[in-house]
């Protein structure tokens, strides 16, 4: 998972600052790596490995100027991720393009040997934005217009659909404007909103509407699956649907990745976990057990939590302190080191475990590896009965959309029945949302008909090209890379 944003301003004025309160506001979707280009008569770049307010100094946003500009926060699905990798991308010829996504290019390394090889032409980075950014230039090129227009940024568009595969939401400027495209599938978010100052209109595409909000932007819409816009030299929003296949948002973002106070394709995450931690309470009742309180995991399952707490007539009370200020678990190298961070990162609070029978809520179990050891830190409080719950169905199968998870071995969930997961995990029960319910709870908060992605659930894929064989690739590759056993 990565975040993005492409601010285009009036002439003159430097966007730097929106970009950059911009990418700290999506700096959940990617702590790896950070990186802006902006455009004032030639494209000046900084970008490096950490977090934004780690790679951007005050001398750095003095030579950004000028009044367009693509940022991007980086969460690298594979390894560890290289700075030459860190986005965005961009080139000065044949056209002058600045480009980052979110997502995952399912054919990256078939467009290699294949379309690159063919034309001799060497990548110079591991990320598949490189591939997307050269067959969406290539078009272009092709068509040879003196200043791009909407017709030239279609054909690029198309060419991409064409040719590329898998989940990518894509923003950028060129010397003459800014455009976007959603797959299409449409399975990663991307939102467009402007901004209406004395000097003119700002206008911004963004993965999230936080970016929007914290950046004085009103929400225009969301790009429909498989659409674009253009905003060229006459600053008029264009847009134009290019692909035509059934939107397919990923189900992921609404349960674990995308902040509460977004709304993705109209939906409030914030509601629709609300929705999700209603039917966890009506789970735990069909079970027959009983409980004292419900503690999330700290963060995203404090919402869910609340809701199922209310479901049930429990309080909902803090167990876990987190502490912020130590690294993401899931991007660690491995399992001992995520095993090492975990303990470090959530501290337990004796009283509210001594004694009492709680659920412990988290948005999904994984490897099982957090939810092992809250299980064990809650029996270590003196807890007398430990219930693991996860809003989420069980996990088991890899997304290959960009979302990190694991390979089919490493879920705790394949090949297990709950009673052998509880086991595992050393808990008295586990209990897991369903998919209807999961579905049904995003549906609910939005009151649309909308249908998701949730292959990482069900392992149907909705591009349909995903194999066996390329299954097995990502396994040996992560096998490889030492990120699981
Ligand atoms: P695990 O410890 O492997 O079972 O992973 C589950 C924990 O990781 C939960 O607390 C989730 O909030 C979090 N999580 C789930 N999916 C992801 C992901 N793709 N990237 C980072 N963290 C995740």
């Amino acid at each position: 998972m990565c975040g993005f944003i492409s601010i285009f301003g009036p002439p003159g004025s430097d966007v730097i600052h929106d970009v950059i309160n911009g990418l700290v506001a999506i700096q959940h979707r990617g702590q790896d790596a950070a990186g802006v280009v902006a455009f004032k008569d030639k494209f000046q770049a900084k970008k490096g490995l950490g977090l934004v307010r780690e790679v951007f100094q005050d001398k750095h946003l003095q030579r950004l100027k000028g009044h367009m500009a693509v940022g991007h926060v980086r969460y690298p699905t594979v390894g560890l991720g290289e700075d030459t990798d860190v986005q965005p991308f961009w080139l000065d010829y044949p056209v002058g393009v600045v480009m980052a996504h979110n997502g995952n290019v399912t054919n990256f390394h078939e467009l290699k040997r294949t379309y690159f090889g063919e034309r001799k032409i060497t990548l110079g980075s591991n990320c598949d934005l490189e591939v997307v950014l050269y067959v969406f230039a290539d078009a272009l090129m092709r068509r040879k217009t003196a200043s791009l227009n909407i017709d030239d940024v279609e054909a690029g568009v198309k060419e991409v659909f064409e040719k590329v595969k898998g989940a990518y939401s894509v923003c950028g400027v060129t010397q003459e404007g800014l455009y976007a495209f959603r797959d299409p599938f449409g399975i990663k978010p991307c939102i467009f909103g402007k901004k209406e100052t004395p000097d003119g209109t700002f206008y911004a595409v963004a993965s999230e509407s936080v970016v929007l909000d914290v950046a004085g932007y009103e929400i225009v819409r969301d790009l429909a699956a498989g659409e674009m816009l253009w905003i060229g030299a006459d600053r008029v929003p264009q847009f134009r649907q290019v692909g035509k296949a059934p939107h397919r948002p990923c189900i992921f973002e609404y349960v674990y990745f995308a902040r509460p106070d977004t709304f993705l394709d109209g939906v409030s995450v914030h509601e629709a976990r609300m929705e999700m931690g209603r039917r966890m309470a009506t789970r735990f009742k069909e079970t027959g057990l009983k409980a004292d309180a419900v503690i999330p995991v700290p963060e995203s399952a404090r919402t869910a939590a609340q809701t199922m707490a209310e479901g049930l007539g429990l309080p909902c009370r803090e167990g876990f302190v987190k502490n912020r200020y130590v690294g993401r678990t899931f991007i660690m190298p491995n399992d001992k080191a995520r095993q090492a961070t975990i303990r470090a990162k959530l501290n337990p609070i004796r009283a509210e475990f001594e004694g009492k029978a709680v659920i412990i809520m988290d948005d999904s179990i994984v490897r099982g590896n957090t939810s092992r050891h809250m299980v064990k830190i809650a029996r270590a409080m003196g807890a007398a009965k430990v219930y693991f719950a996860s809003y989420s169905p069980p996990l088991l199968y890899p997304c290959l959309y960009g979302i990190d998870m694991a390979t089919k071995r490493e879920f705790i969930a394949r090949d297990r029945t709950d009673e052998e997961i509880a086991k595992e995990l050393g808990a008295d029960a586990v209990v897991y949302q369903t998919v209807e319910q999961m579905e049904e709870a995003v549906r609910a908060s939005s009151k649309t008909d909308l249908k998701f992605c949730k292959a990482c659930f069900e392992g149907t894929y909705p591009t349909g090209d995903i194999t066996e064989e390329m299954l097995g690739d990502i396994e040996q590759d992560r096998v490889a890379a030492g990120s699981c056993k």
